[in-house]
């Protein structure tokens, strides 16, 4: 694609995005119409039938139609609405824990319901909670769908269906403007056509397609992608690799005239882990070529602390470090933590997010351009335009999951110097099997921090149904009463910012007046950042003992204080998740911290599977490796979100018996198609490669 074409096909032309849906589709990897049409679904659903109430079994996922014949809110420990349906067959109850006075109305007695979910076991039967479901009249003739219905992956502000309106008219527009026709040399899409008509298929199949090949992804149309896809990943480890070898890193062979100050100014010794991996990462930076380092330890294993070294390292030798953290509050207590150990020693640290007013933006990044910030820690606010490094010889890169491939490499690019790539050090807690790694990664070196500071006891974790919410709420009370502070984590299915906020605030309220004794505070998505801050703050300092929030505190909020940590339905969430979250608490040394774990029940085998590791273990290695297991082959969703890779179709591991040919095929075409290659690259992982000088 020429640049000109990229900004004809870039999605904020497609009719109805505006620049936040474009801004919620970037989140997704989504930058150009072309991309959307790459954007495939992670599952599909069959809603092309309606199944008699008396015919849904209990752990089916079904569609039904009926009447309303009541609505009711009721109050049973919290808010509730329920519906109750009937279709002459059976009687099915509709419950939901979120939702808006409108709903509640809209539910009207007499009105004709269709809904699509799970049917689980409730207290009057069957029952669907939080279906999708859309309301009629009674002689309204409503369509039921012809094809499977596709679902994505979406990101929160995102509505499932407005996605699907933006993939449907990308998918029209590459049709009229004839993009993606192409009929490729090695992958075989005469099948469906093209491309274009491979993709058209994967986004509506007929319903009689093979669900279970597709789910499996085993339908020859995500075959021929799913190989591309693969070689695409293996050609850019390779080109970066050939790049990255070709380039010097930034020169640093001095010692740091700081680094025995700051080791004696903190009040503990780096363990031995910490100093073995600092001591590799050192003798990557003194090498001429630039480090690509991945540095894997367990929450809580102090990460941090190495990157300041390396980042004081470099500002020892002239350069300017890059400290990239995925979310505001993780940028703003690393930042915190940097000045209090920097600041005497006259290393300049500086914060950038994007709630950092225009005008300190403005100074910052003057200042910045002249090399008078040292380090500049932030979000993704740093990959702005305009925003340049006067000498970038750094880059950490905190919680890499969080991170697109895309960032990673336009990392690479700032430096600002020809010929040269700044140092990579990507830092994260969930550990990468080998051969993930080596797709991905290429020729990634790793650290492994492999044990804890002194003192730490294993967070206890048990797990209740939540018929034991009141004891629990009792149990809260008594420990903040010693003086201790706690988490309240509320979590959600859908992701949705918003719907979150609103259940937290909820349960905030619920918490708040069930516990009059105790300071309670809130933070969700929602609030503004100055508001997040404070509450953060206070729970800190110590003002608030119980803190509502929601999984926005997942990635590095340290208040070591908090020894207590309730998780409210814990099936909702991965292995991982769920590990990151509890690492928020058993940070205090020689302290006992505990995690509850207060589940829904009935509780799918699976989710059950997942609350018992939790149980036996504080090992995040061990809880990758079972996660990575319990996933299993069909969910590429959840590799993706668990940050393995940043994959649309391919899922390494289901697709493991691929792996050893399109390596071939990608070592052939970088040989000898290096234009077929390139066409694949972009194709796949998107245009942010600049190969001006291979
Ligand atoms: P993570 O690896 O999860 O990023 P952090 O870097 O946030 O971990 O460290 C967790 C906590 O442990 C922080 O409060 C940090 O100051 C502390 N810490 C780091 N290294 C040590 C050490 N060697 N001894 C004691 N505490 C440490
Ligand atoms: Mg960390």
């Amino acid at each position: 694609m020429t640049e000109e074409s990229k900004d004809l096909h870039s999605i904020q032309n497609l009719k109805g995005v505006g620049p936040k849906g474009a801004s919620s589709l970037n989140n997704l990897g989504i930058f150009t119409i072309p991309d959307a049409a790459f954007h495939l679904p992670f599952r599909y659903e069959d809603r092309s039938f309606i199944t008699p109430i008396s015919e849904a079994n209990y752990q089916n996922t079904v569609l039904i139609e009926g009447e309303i014949m009541k609505s009711t809110v009721v109050f049973r420990g919290r808010r509730m609405l329920f519906s109750e349906i009937y279709d002459g067959t059976g009687k099915l109850t509709m419950r939901m824990f979120n939702f808006a006075m409108a709903q509640h109305k809209a539910l009207e007695e007499g009105k004709m319901i269709r809904c699509f979910g799970a049917i689980t076991p409730g207290p009057n039967g069957k029952q669907m909670i939080h279906p999708q479901y859309q309301v009629f009249e009674k002689n309204e003739a409503i369509e039921i769908e012809k094809n499977l219905t596709p679902i994505y992956p979406t990101t929160s502000g995102l509505q499932q269906n407005k996605l699907k309106k933006i993939i449907e008219s990308s998918l029209e527009f590459c049709e009229k403007n004839n993009l993606l026709q192409e009929e490729s040399k090695n992958q075989n899409y005469s099948e469906f056509g093209n491309l274009l008509k491979t993709l058209q298929f994967l986004h509506k199949p007929p319903v009689e397609t093979n669900l279970t090949d597709l789910i499996e992804g085993r339908h020859p149309a995500q075959k021929n992608l799913i190989k591309e896809e693969l070689i695409a990943h293996m050609l850019c480890a390779g080109i970066l690799k050939n790049e990255l070898e070709g380039r010097t890193g930034p020169l640093m062979t001095d010692e740091s005239i700081h680094e025995k100050d700051f080791l004696n100014s903190l009040p503990f010794n780096l363990t031995g882990a910490q100093l073995r991996v600092w001591e590799e990462i050192k003798d990557d930076l003194v090498a001429k070529t630039p480090m690509r380092r991945l540095l894997q330890g367990d929450v809580g294993s102090g990460k941090t602390l190495v990157g300041a070294l390396a980042a004081l390292h470099a500002k020892s030798n002239g350069w300017q470090t890059a400290f990239l953290c995925p979310t505001e509050i993780l940028a703003e207590q690393h930042f915190s933590s940097f000045k209090g150990w920097f600041q005497s020693m006259g290393v300049h640290a500086q914060l950038l997010t994007g709630s950092t007013k225009a005008k300190d933006r403005k100074t910052l990044i003057k200042d910045l351009a002249e090399g008078k910030i040292d380090i500049l820690i932030g979000t993704h606010a740093i990959f702005q335009l305009g925003v340049e490094f006067k000498n970038l010889g750094l880059t950490v890169i905190d919680e890499q999951h969080r991170f697109g491939v895309h960032q990673r490499f336009s990392m690479l690019e700032k430096g600002g110097l020809e010929n040269q790539s700044p140092h990579q050090l990507i830092m994260t807690a969930t550990p990468i099997p080998r051969t993930l790694a080596m797709t991905v990664y290429g020729s990634l070196e790793t650290s492994v921090i492999d044990e804890l500071p002194p003192g730490r006891n294993p967070v206890k974790t048990s797990s209740r149904p939540d018929s034991f919410r009141e004891k629990v709420i009792k149990r809260v009370e008594e420990v903040c009463l010693t003086g201790q502070r706690a988490y309240w984590v509320c979590t959600l299915i859908e992701d949705s910012d918003e719907l979150e906020a609103q259940s937290a605030e909820e349960l905030y309220k619920e918490i708040s007046t069930s516990l009059p004794r105790l300071k309670v505070g809130l933070v969700h998505g929602r609030l503004k950042k100055e508001k997040k801050d404070t509450v953060i703050d206070q729970f800190r300092k110590g003002d608030l003992q119980l803190l509502v929030c929601t999984t926005v505190i997942e990635v590095g909020v340290d208040v070591p204080e908090a020894t207590l940590m309730i998780i409210e339905n814990p099936e909702r969430l991965g292995l991982s998740q769920l590990h990151q979250l509890r690492g928020r608490v058993g940070r205090k040394a020689n302290t006992d911290s505990n995690c509850l774990l207060l589940y829904k029940e009935p509780l799918s085998l699976l989710a059950e599977e997942r609350i018992k590791t939790m149980e036996a273990t504080n090992d995040g290695f061990q809880i990758a490796e079972k996660d990575l297991e319990l996933r299993g082959a069909g969910d590429i969703y959840g590799i993706r979100q668990s940050g393995l890779m940043d994959l649309k179709i391919a899922n390494p591991i289901r697709d493991s018996e691929l792996l050893e040919d399109a390596q071939k095929d990608a070592l052939e075409m970088g040989k000898n198609e290096i234009e077929f290659a390139k066409v694949i690259v972009d194709r796949w992982i998107g245009n942010r490669i600049d190969y001006s000088d291979s």
